[in-house]
C-alpha cells in the first residue's frame, strides 16, 4: 500500500512539472515570436531609409563616372549595399526561426553559379594575397535551387573563408556528386574551429569567442542563414576542422529525381 500511495504521489508529481513544462514551452513560443516580430519591425524600419540611401548613391555614382571624386560616391554606394545585406540577414533569420522562410526552387546550372560566385570573391581573395583555387568535377548532379538564396550560401561561406583566414592563405572551393547528391565544399587555411563551437557553429547569433588580434565584426548570423537555406532544400550543412591548420564547410543538395520533375510536392 504504501507503495502505491509512493506511486500517486509521484505520478501527481510528474503530472504538474509536465504541466508546468508546457507553460513554459508556450511562454518560450511567444517569447520567440515576439523577438522575430520585434527583428522584422526593426529591419523594416531601417530597409526603407536604407532604400533611398541606395538609389541616391547608385544615381551619385552614374553622374560623377569619370570624375576622380566618384571613388567616394562608390564607397558610399558600397557601405549602403552592406548594410542592406545585413539587414536582409536578420530579417530572413528572424523569419527562419518561425518557420517562414520560404524558397521558390527551378532547375539551374549550379556549376555556372558556383563559377560566377569565385569569381566575385576573387578581388576580396587577391587584397588579403590569398590564392584561390576552384575544383568542379566535369559530372554534377542536377538539382533544384533557389539561385538568391544558393548564392547567399556561397557567398557566406566564400567571405568567411576569405575573412578568417590571415594574409596569403589558401581557399578551394571543390563540388562533385556523391551518392546521388550534390557536395560542395568550401576549404580554408584559417585558424580552425574548436569542437565545442562547430557544435554551435550554425545557431543563430553565435560567434567564436575571439582572443586577442584583431576583431572581426560580425553578426553571427551567415552560417545559421545558410543552414535554414539548405534544409529548406532538402540538404544538410557541415563543418569539418582542426585548429591550427583551417576549416571545411560543406553543403550537400539532393540530386533532382527526374519523374518528379515540375510537380509540386504538397
Ligand atoms: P559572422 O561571420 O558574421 O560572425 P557567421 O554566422 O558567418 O557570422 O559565422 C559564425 C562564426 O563562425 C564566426 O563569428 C566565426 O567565429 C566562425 N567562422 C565562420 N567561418 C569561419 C572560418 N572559415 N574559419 C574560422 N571561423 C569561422
Amino acid at each position: 500500500r504504501a507503495i502505491a500511495r509512493q506511486k500517486a504521489v509521484l505520478e501527481t508529481e510528474v503530472a504538474a512539472r509536465t504541466a508546468e513544462l508546457k507553460l513554459l514551452n508556450v511562454e518560450l513560443d511567444r517569447e520567440i515570436h515576439r523577438r522575430a516580430e520585434f527583428n522584422r519591425a526593426l529591419v523594416h524600419e531601417l530597409k526603407t531609409p536604407l532604400t533611398a540611401m541606395l538609389a541616391s548613391a547608385e544615381l551619385f555614382v552614374d553622374e560623377l563616372s569619370g570624375d576622380p571624386r566618384v571613388e567616394l560616391a562608390k564607397n558610399i554606394y558600397r557601405a549602403a549595399q552592406n548594410l542592406d545585406r545585413r539587414t536582409d540577414e536578420l530579417l530572413d533569420v528572424a523569419r527562419g526561426e518561425v518557420g517562414m522562410l520560404t524558397i521558390s526552387p527551378v532547375s539551374g546550372d549550379v556549376r555556372q553559379l558556383l563559377l560566377s560566385m569565385a569569381e566575385n570573391i576573387k578581388a576580396a581573395a587577391g587584397r588579403k594575397k590569398q590564392m584561390l583555387t576552384v575544383e568542379i568535377t566535369p559530372e554534377l548532379p542536377q538539382v533544384s535551387v533557389d539561385e538568391d538564396r544558393l548564392r547567399q550560401v556561397m557567398y557566406n561561406y566564400l567571405t568567411n573563408a576569405v575573412k578568417y583566414t590571415p594574409e596569403g592563405g589558401r581557399i578551394t572551393l571543390t563540388a562533385r556528386q556523391e551518392s546521388g547528391e550534390l557536395m560542395v565544399e568550401v576549404t580554408d587555411t584559417g585558424p580552425g574551429i574548436s569542437e565545442e563551437a562547430r557544435k554551435r557553429l550554425f545557431e543563430p547569433y553565435y560567434r567564436v569567442p575571439q582572443s586577442g588580434g584583431e576583431r572581426l565584426s560580425g553578426l553571427g548570423l551567415g552560417l545559421a542563414l545558410s543552414k535554414m537555406i539548405i534544409q529548406l532544400h532538402g540538404g544538410r550543412v557541415w563543418v569539418k576542422s582542426a585548429l591550427g591548420v583551417g576549416s571545411t564547410f560543406g553543403f550537400a543538395l539532393p540530386a533532382k529525381a527526374c519523374a518528379s520533375e515540375g510537380k509540386k510536392i504538397l
